[in-house]
């Protein structure tokens, strides 16, 4: 089967050349492991992260070694009692075709339940960053306005509609292109929305949010947060989800520079990670999978197919080729 190698620890954005798809051997499951033919395969901003060598929350990717991340595939041998062949699973071994591993690193999945990709996204991990960033770091409650950036993405889009669900007074969301900024208000029940490349950020928020906004939920970083911060209320609260905007930066990118603004608000910044948060994933499943179930919260996916493309859409993402979330199909 073949497999996504890092060459070359990029600098920027990535190139090609950081990269190999190179042929490995599929190998027949140990005692307590399994085989898994994948399917469909999760690309995410937070891989940009493993690519460099600076130490973060997860480790580097290896050099010369396989790269990690979320898929799901379908069991195709098995010597752990506790999995059959047939069996749908959730796991860490993406950027691959062919993978075995420990039957305990795996998570079964119903595709009869949801359509497979969907644990990836919308029912996994882009779905609970968005359900645990939005009610337990943001502190959400009814009432407040809302602003997410990255609105169109895979955790944006589901942020504000779980938001205007549980009562939100206004969601607005920013997003980079004018059909996106359509499927929002549109589709998604945004109230305002506003595709960031058409002028300043602080501008467009203040038209989008002329009585400005009680909560910020931040994909993005650099002057959306400063909008955001301009325009926040009194008891205001931001969550850094991420930051996007300076993922490829070779430099440190420039703070806010109006920091002091959260003296007048009495205003509150927080970082999160979703992997704090798993104790919400039986909540988040059954909360959010009923409303999708009843096509109360609509959701996207943009998929790209053949492992010889992983690459390809894991910079798509970056560059926002993606509405929804970004899937590899093999
Ligand atoms: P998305 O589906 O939102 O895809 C990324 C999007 O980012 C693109 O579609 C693009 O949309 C937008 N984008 C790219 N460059 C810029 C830029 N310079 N300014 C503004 N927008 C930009 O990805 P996810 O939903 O998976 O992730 C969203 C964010 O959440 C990321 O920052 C990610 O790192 C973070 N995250 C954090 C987690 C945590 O635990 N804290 C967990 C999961 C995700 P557009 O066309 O609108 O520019």
């Amino acid at each position: 089967g073949r497999e996504w190698v890092l060459l070359s620890r990029p600098v920027g954005w990535p190139k090609p050349e950081d990269f190999e798809l190179r042929e490995a051997p599929v190998t027949e499951p140990g005692a307590g492991q399994v085989l898994v033919k994948n399917l469909y395969v999760s690309v995410d901003p937070y891989m940009r992260g493993r690519m460099s060598a600076a130490k973060s929350y997860v480790a580097p990717y290896e050099l010369g070694k396989a790269m990690q991340g979320g898929a799901v595939g379908v069991v195709i041998a098995s010597n752990d009692e506790g999995v059959a062949v047939g069996d749908h699973v959730l796991h860490f071994f993406g950027w691959r075709e062919y993978a075995t591993f420990d039957a305990k690193q795996a998570v079964k999945v119903d595709p009869e339940a949801a359509p497979l990709s969907t644990y990836l996204g919308v029912l996994g991990m882009t779905g609970l960053t968005a359900y645990a960033g939005l009610l337990r770091t943001l502190s959400f409650k009814e009432g407040d306005s809302v602003f997410v950036s990255g609105a169109a993405g895979a955790v944006g889009g589901q942020v504000g509609q779980i938001a205007k669900l549980k009562g939100a007074s206004r969601v607005i969301g920013s997003a980079g292109s004018d059909e996106k900024v359509k499927l929002l208000l549109e589709e998604y029940g945004f109230d305002a929305a506003f595709n960031y490349k058409s002028g300043d950020v602080h501008t467009l928020l203040k038209e989008a949010a002329p009585e400005g906004v009680d909560t910020y939920f931040d994909n993005v970083g650099g002057d959306h947060l400063e909008a955001a911060i301009q325009n926040l209320n009194r008891d205001g609260r931001i969550a850094i989800c991420g930051a996007i905007s300076v993922y490829n930066n070779t430099e440190p990118a420039p703070g806010p520079r109006n920091l002091a603004r959260l003296i007048q608000t009495r205003g509150r910044i927080e970082g999160f990670l979703v992997g704090d948060h798993y104790d919400l994933q039986p909540q988040f499943v059954q909360e959010v999978g009923a409303w999708v179930r009843s096509g109360e919260l609509k959701y996207r996916e943009t998929f790209v197919e053949g492992i010889e493309n992983n690459l390809e859409a894991f910079l798509g993402q970056l560059r926002g080729d993606n509405t929804g979330k970004m899937v590899v199909k093999l």
